[in-house]
């Protein structure tokens, strides 16, 4: 079952548990934002992955 990513609302069988911002909210993100997100943030925080069974 795929679910949506919580950054883009797009679909996706794989999502990574990220906080990218100050807030230290965890987002469930598709590995398209996950690469967008990490680069340079130093606010990045990787918590685990996320994959439909
Ligand atoms: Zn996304």
């Amino acid at each position: 079952m795929v679910k949506p990513c919580q950054y883009c609302a797009k679909l996706s069988k794989i999502r990574y548990r990220i906080q990218f911002d100050s807030s230290q909210r965890w987002l469930l993100v598709c590995p398209d934002c996950w690469q967008k997100l990490a680069v340079d943030n130093p606010f990045y925080r990787y918590g685990g992955t996320w994959k439909a069974k």
